[in-house]
């Protein structure tokens, strides 16, 4: 069986890096955590730090080992769950520098691993990561003694730009640094966006530049192209896939494509995701099954050899809003049975 085929335009993908990092004046950093939200991050940090990325991040040490390799020794690669038992061979080995959340994980760092670089997480009212306030209080000027290299926390509803959590962690995050010399960074895509008061020292949009919302001019970056295997004629009342969830109401032609649930397209698009046969809507109908799509080709003039899900016609977060999910699913469900080939547009 062939496979859809993912294509990812390193082109956009550096534009998209550009564009955001000229709406600050300060250093812009790039999040590649979930493989480089699905697209590969190997490939991803090499675009990012050939526009001029200097600082990485990744969500467990064990996704620094591929950035590691992409990128070589001189660029910063940092890991948002910090310094976690078992950790220490692989911060050592591959020179990653964790975001150390707690107590427990200063005290691990410092024992562990001393001299070896760290940043601090705060948190600001997302109770997610990071040391809280009275914590923090605590031991920050042991901790700032020895030169973190960041101190950063995370804004829970960035994306709504007049929600009143933004100013209320901005100011959290004031009060618990204000005065400190150790680089700042608060703003992931939607806090960048949120203006300069955001920005401190570094911003580290993920989402905006794989071409997601909030940054609503992103460039496309993943297009996703299914074959068609077979395409039948059904007379009105057949009925088709699993549970014979989707009833022929007049003579019909349904497509069945080469990509499923197991590569990322959730069983939420049933009846509900949009296909494309170059200008041409044709709608997903009937459950998504493991391996396989059935798609209404009624409309079209030929029987398409490929129908496209994610491309010009249909972004990651349209095709997002039809399964009730957002942009960052979509782009982290991608499966691995795709060929992914790189494009420069
Ligand atoms: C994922 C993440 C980011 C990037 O967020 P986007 O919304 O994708 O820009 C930044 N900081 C932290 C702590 C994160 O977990």
């Amino acid at each position: 069986m062939s496979t859809g085929h993912l294509s990812i335009d390193l082109t956009a993908l550096a534009a998209n890096w550009r564009a955001l990092d000229a709406k600050t004046s300060v250093e812009t950093g790039a999040v590649v955590k979930a493989d480089g939200y699905g697209l590969g991050a190997a490939i991803v940090a090499a675009t990012f730090a050939s526009v001029g990325a200097r600082r990485f991040f990744v969500a467990a040490a064990e996704e620094g080992v591929a950035v590691r390799a992409a990128l070589g020794p001189e660029f910063e690669i940092n890991v948002f769950s910090g310094h976690m038992a078992g950790d220490t061979a692989l911060l050592r080995d591959y020179q990653l520098t964790p975001m150390l959340n707690s107590l427990d994980q200063v005290t691990r760092h410092l024992e562990s691993l001393p001299g070896h670089a760290f940043g601090i997480q705060l948190d600001t009212g997302m109770n997610r990561l990071g040391m809280e306030w009275d914590e923090w209080a605590a031991v920050a000027e042991v901790v700032l003694a020895q030169h973190p290299t960041l101190v950063m926390s995370h804004l829970a509803c960035a994306d709504d730009p007049d929600h009143p959590m933004n100013p209320y962690q901005l100011d959290t995050f004031r009060k618990m640094t204000d005065g400190i010399s150790t680089p700042r960074s608060l703003a992931a895509t939607g806090g960048l966006l949120l203006g300069k008061d955001y920005h401190f020292d570094l911003c580290r949009p993920g989402i905006g530049l794989y071409g997601g919302q909030p940054y609503a001019d992103a460039r496309p970056v993943a297009q996703l192209d299914l074959p068609v295997i077979q395409v039948r004629a059904l007379d009105a009342g057949e009925v088709v896939g699993y549970g014979n969830a989707w009833q022929a109401e007049k003579p019909s032609r349904i497509a069945t494509v080469a990509a499923g649930y197991a590569d990322g397209l959730i069983r939420a698009m049933s009846d509900r995701a949009t296909l494309w046969a170059d200008d041409h809507p044709c709608p997903l109908v009937g459950r998504v099954s493991m391996d396989l799509i059935t798609v209404d080709v009624t409309g079209l003039d030929h029987d398409p050899e490929v129908l496209t899900i994610l491309g010009s016609k249909q972004s990651v977060d349209q095709l997002a809003d039809r399964a009730g999910t957002i942009g960052y699913e979509i782009l982290t469900s991608l499966g691995g049975r795709y060929a992914r080939r790189t494009t420069t547009g």
